[in-house]
């Protein structure tokens, strides 16, 4: 991703897309001190920016990490990227994170935190997966705690296992993992949430443990408003056998319906297909 034509933002400057680099000695490739966002724009607009902006906000207050911009600016130099991209259907990547400085131990308060912004296309997320159903593999590794780590961070800390269960899920031939969390409840992917259907009704676990997804919330609104009862609880994985349709929400993920998880089948229902395709209407209107 690094050789390519473009510019990025960079702490309040365009720089050329290759020479967006960061010293070796950045607090953030040592130690995790990142948080960052992952937006999609469709039409040149970008969905649900305002909620990217104040979760990215959050995400730094937990790693304390004092954002070096306001909301404004942030949205502003959102826009302005996603301009000089020339992509009107663009994926949006703000990143924040602790730079080199003063100091190289765990302690890093007199280091500077950065902000970069790329915008690049970015197609369906699981290929030709997307309404086929994905295939799934379940996660060795569960969702942590959160007592251990803060868990509604959108934080580089929190991807390794993300990034490990997904290397062997596809070695496997899947396309993605699915975690249970730190109780044996089923959590969600690598980087989506996950919803199951049965008898007509909706169940998907309760965000107790990861990420509340800004398509996770809309997917919830977008069912009650089809009177589609909705319920956020803990599922254990067992439930997976009785369960009709799976899909998962996320924002590169979308809604992409998922064929299989481990040994558990699902079909590509009625439910799914009416989801994916009414929020595929909803982030263009
Ligand atoms: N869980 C994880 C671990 C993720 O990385 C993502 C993607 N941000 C999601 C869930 C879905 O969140 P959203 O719908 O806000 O993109």
């Amino acid at each position: 991703y690094d050789d390519r034509d473009g510019v990025i933002w960079m702490d309040g400057e365009f720089v050329d897309w290759r020479e967006a680099k960061v010293h070796v000695l950045s607090h953030a490739l040592h130690y995790a001190s990142s948080v960052f966002e992952g937006e999609r724009a469709y039409n040149g607009k970008i969905f649900k920016s305002r909620e990217h902006n104040e979760r990215l906000f959050k995400s730094a207050e937990a790693l304390d990490m004092p954002m070096p911009i306001t909301l404004d600016e942030l949205e502003a130099a959102k826009q302005e990227t996603l301009k000089k991209s020339g992509l009107q259907d663009a994926y949006v990547r703000v990143v924040v994170w602790r730079g080199s400085g003063e100091d190289m131990g765990v302690a890093s308060a007199a280091n500077p935190v950065r902000v970069a912004i790329a915008v690049w296309e970015w197609g369906a997320y699981y290929g030709d997966a997307k309404m086929q159903g994905a295939k799934l593999d379940i996660a060795e590794w569960k969702r942590p705690s959160p007592e251990t780590i803060p868990v509604h961070a959108k934080a580089a800390g929190l991807y390794m296992i993300c990034t490990i269960s997904k290397h062997k899920a596809e070695a496997k031939g899947c396309s993605d993992a699915l975690f249970m969390d730190y109780r044996g409840y089923v959590a969600e992917a690598t980087g989506a949430n996950i919803f199951f259907v049965k008898d007509g009704e909706v169940h998907t676990p309760l965000p107790d443990s990861f990420l509340n997804g800004i398509t996770r919330q809309t997917v919830i609104g977008m069912l009650k408003d089809r009177g589609i009862t909705v319920y956020e609880r803990h599922i254990m994985p067992e439930e997976m056998t009785e369960f009709e349709q799976c899909w998962l929400t996320g924002t590169a993920a979308e809604v992409t319906p998922v064929g299989q998880i481990g040994d558990y089948t699902f079909e590509v229902g009625d439910i799914t297909r009416e989801i994916a395709e009414a929020y595929e209407e909803l982030v263009r209107a």
